[in-house]
């Protein structure tokens, strides 16, 4: 058990999750929660799903009404930390107050990588991560407009699927090969290029928008590397995260592509622990180490430092997942689909429903599922046991998947 107040820099899927599970444990020592947004503790996916469509309001983003930080007390403090005395165990915060802590976790997230070209600080140059980003678009897309979404990652898509079905001219320029070329297998991508393109999303690979026009107020276009221009009334920058690394630096702390921490999630100092998208974790799992940027990671990880915490220490062993909806399509994610060396189709491309089951050097290491849930769900606990089929059997629509987990 931690002796004295967990403090917890960042309020969003770990910093919230780790705080409710600190009190399932039963974790009676004080939690502070530092949140710098001006909204209760929320969730990210749907500001570009449903959110941003027009479905509900601010309230229906919340993890949990205020109430429940009163009740469970949570000190949830609008603040945002601004530096970490480790000898003192004191963290200092923007308003020039400071809070002593037994044990300290960053939970500080990613932030938007900011094009840098001319004219990216445009009002109608927009980001994607926030409530307020969120809001702030579905408050001024509109049918008919003009909008050229840079970056064909998961984000860029689904908020190019959700302006289209507004009534949108959606265009979509990616520097890579092919849509999310990072993250998924060829297979994947090429449905749902297909599948944008059919709802008439125009989709331009291989190019990169070198600069913005503009009237002088306004954005007017885009030119591409080779030389085309593109009209456009508004621009949507979906080109990846930058994890928040710095008060974890200036601290002194070991830092990469993340907050390096080790298979508990402890930094290299015992009394302060990272999780979720800032933290780059070694992975007995894996071998190597990982960050991750995905709802699962935040949460499972909130679940290990909460039992850790408690007197329940043990490595962490998340199986990774992960979804995407896109137009009316919904792509999930089971396990770790880099470094496959064979890809395996399960189920029928062209009526939507398939999965992409991915080996190296014979064993499973992760499933891509379009509209298939069952697929998913088998392979989360499948591939959360260590366990595999062949790719025969993934391949054979008659072999009985549940089978497989007895
Ligand atoms: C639009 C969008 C859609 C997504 N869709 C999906 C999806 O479909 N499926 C999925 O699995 N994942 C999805 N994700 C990713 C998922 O939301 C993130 O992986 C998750 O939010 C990570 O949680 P986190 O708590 O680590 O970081 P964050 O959610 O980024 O929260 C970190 C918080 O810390 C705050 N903070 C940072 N520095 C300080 C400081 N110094 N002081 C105080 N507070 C600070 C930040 O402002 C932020 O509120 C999506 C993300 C976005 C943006």
């Amino acid at each position: 058990m931690t002796a004295g107040a967990v403090v917890i820099i960042g309020a969003g899927h770990a910093g919230y999750q780790l705080a409710a599970s600190l009190r399932q444990h039963g974790f009676s020592e004080r939690i502070v929660l530092l949140n710098d947004e001006g909204h209760l503790p929320y969730q990210r996916p749907p500001l570009s799903k449903a959110y941003l469509k027009g479905t509900g309001g601010p309230d229906s983003l919340m993890f949990r009404p205020e109430k429940f930080y009163f009740d469970q007390k949570i000190d949830l403090i609008s603040d945002r930390a601004v530096s970490i005395d480790r000898a003192a165990r004191k963290v200092v915060l923007a308003s020039g107050a400071s809070l002593d802590y037994g044990h300290l976790v960053l939970a500080t997230g990613a932030r938007n990588r900011l094009l840098d070209i001319p004219n990216a600080n445009l009002h109608s140059v927009r980001y994607l991560r926030t409530l307020d980003e969120s809001q702030s678009l579905r408050d001024y897309i509109t049918e008919g407009q003009r909008v050229v979404v840079i970056g064909a990652g998961f984000i860029g898509l689904e908020f190019a699927a959700t302006a289209r079905a507004k009534g949108l001219e959606v265009d979509v320029v990616e520097l890579g090969p092919r849509v999310m070329a990072r993250a998924v297998t060829a297979e994947i991508s090429e449905f749902f290029q297909a599948r944008h393109s059919a709802a008439g999303i125009r989709i331009h690979l291989g190019v990169q928008v070198t600069s913005i026009e503009s009237d002088g107020h306004k954005v007017t276009g885009v030119s591409l590397s080779d030389g085309r221009h593109m009209k456009a009334d508004l621009i949507v920058v979906g080109v990846g995260v930058l994890p928040n690394v710095e008060l974890a630096a200036d601290a002194g702390l070991p830092v990469a592509s993340g907050i390096i921490v080790d298979e508990h999630l402890l930094t290299a100092d015992p009394n302060i622990s990272a999780i979720g998208d800032c933290a780059l974790f070694a992975s007995p799992r894996f071998g190597g180490s990982l960050r991750l940027e995905s709802v699962q990671n935040a949460t499972d990880h909130a679940r290990c430092v909460a039992a850790r915490l408690t007197g329940d220490a043990k490595p962490y062993d998340g199986l990774p997942w992960f979804w995407s909806d896109q137009g009316p399509d919904k792509l999930q994610i089971a396990g770790l689909t880099t470094g496959y060396d064979r890809v395996v189709v399960r189920g029928d491309q062209a009526q939507a429903a398939f999965s992409a089951f991915c080996y190296r050097g014979g064993q499973l290491v992760g499933i891509e599922s379009v509209n298939r849930a069952g697929d998913h769900m088998f392979g989360r606990r499948l591939l959360a046991a260590y366990g595999s089929i062949s790719p025969e059997q993934a391949a054979d629509a008659s072999f009985d998947l549940k089978g497989a987990l007895t």
